[in-house]
Order: C-alpha cells, then sequence, then structure tokens
C-alpha cells in the first residue's frame, strides 16, 4: 500500500483519500504530529484495503487490459483474439474471430498501439456507413464525420452539421453504438432535445433507452 502523507495549513482534521490510481492520501493538519496521523490511517486499515481491491477490480474490468498477445477484446458485441505476430504482411488484419497485429508477442506497448488504431479504423467505417444510411431515411446530409477519443464524450453534432463520434463505441454492443449514431444524424434534424427530436431518435432507435442505459452503466469502464 502506497500512502502519500500530506500536511495541510487549512485542514481542520486527519483525512483519508484514496483516488483513482489507487494512492492513499493522507492529509494532516499542521497542529497534528504525523505519528497520530499514522494512528489513525492504522484505524482505518480494513476501509482503505477494502476499496484498494476495488479500485483494481474495476481495472481489471476495463478492456485495456486485454491488448496483449492472446487477449480477448470486445468488438460491436463479439470478441475477437489478439495474436501478435512480428513478420505479417500487412500492420493488422482480422481473420475470423482473430485480430492479427504486426508486432513482436512482448512488444505490449506496440500491440496497444495497434489495436488503437484499428479500432479508430474500424470506428471510421461502421459511422460513416451507419450515418449514411441515417441521414438517408431521415432526409439529411451531414457535413464531416470525425473520430476522436479523449473526452469521455460518446458523439456530438455541430451547427454546421459535423458529427463527431468517440471510438471507444466499437468496445460496446453494435446496439450501442448504433443508438448513438441514431442521436447525433437526429441532431441534423433538430438540433435539441424536444419532444420532436426524441420521438424521431426512439423511432429509428426504438431501443434507445435500453443503449443508454447500458452506456450509463459500462461507458466508465471503456473510457
Ligand atoms: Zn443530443
Amino acid at each position: 500500500m502506497k500512502v502519500a502523507l500530506r500536511v495541510s495549513k487549512r485542514a481542520r482534521r486527519i483525512s483519508l483519500r484514496i483516488n483513482q490510481k489507487g494512492e492513499v492520501i493522507l492529509t494532516r493538519p499542521h497542529r497534528v504530529s504525523e505519528s497520530v496521523a499514522l494512528h489513525f490511517l492504522e484505524r482505518k486499515k480494513a476501509w482503505v484495503l477494502h476499496h484498494l481491491r476495488d479500485i483494481e477490480a474495476q481495472h481489471a474490468r476495463s478492456p485495456r487490459t486485454a491488448w496483449h498477445d492472446g487477449g480477448m477484446i470486445p468488438f460491436l458485441g463479439n470478441h475477437l483474439t489478439i495474436s501478435a505476430r512480428p513478420s505479417f504482411r500487412s500492420t493488422f488484419h482480422q481473420d475470423g474471430t482473430l485480430l492479427i497485429v504486426k508486432a513482436r508477442p512482448d512488444d505490449h506497448a506496440g500491440i496497444a498501439r495497434l489495436v488503437e488504431q484499428w479500432y479508430r479504423m474500424q470506428a471510421e467505417a461502421y459511422f460513416h456507413a451507419t450515418c449514411h444510411d441515417i441521414c438517408a431515411r431521415l432526409g439529411v446530409r451531414f457535413h464531416r464525420l470525425t473520430i476522436r477519443g479523449q473526452s469521455s464524450r460518446w458523439g456530438s453534432c455541430s451547427k454546421q452539421g459535423n458529427l463527431n463520434f468517440n471510438w471507444k463505441l466499437m468496445m460496446a454492443p453494435s446496439k450501442v453504438a448504433f443508438s448513438v449514431a441514431v442521436h447525433e444524424c437526429c441532431h441534423l434534424v433538430h438540433l435539441n432535445h424536444s419532444a420532436r427530436f426524441w420521438n424521431l431518435v426512439n423511432m429509428l432507435c426504438p431501443f434507445y433507452d435500453e443503449a443508454n442505459t447500458w452506456l450509463k452503466s459500462h461507458g466508465v469502464a471503456l473510457a
């Protein structure tokens, strides 16, 4: 257990915090001695260990932990197995449920880079095709379509008719990726969240609420 000891002039009592990286931060007011603070930590040990295990379990569920040779990765509701082959003819190639990447099996960073690149390419193809279909049904056109990945945002639509989608949606079931595509394309008709907008969304995507609930409970693990 890694503990960062901090002294604060403003703190009025000893506080204990665990961040998402699993670091334990123990803050004590200036007037409280370090040994008193450590004694406080000792008494809270069970609580700390419980939370550390929780964070560890959350990280273990993150799909990125499988980005290595032989790892299973989710792709629109299916699963693919990564196979790292250093002398493969192309950078990556999907063969049935196998995703072959041109990398050494022990090159974790290299494999991870290629897997993300592959997901981004799939997202580009998926959202272009899907949005073309949806827009044809709506009788509208989008201007530009961009794949992003940094924010926790799943999709957006600008006044200029530009669509943005997060490549991490490729790790979700296809219904979920589709529902986000529908949401953003419907903004090309109504650039608001009015009743008319939601009617349109539900007409094109009857399972929208179900997909949205999935994203709310699993989205954090994807991002
Ligand atoms: Zn919206």
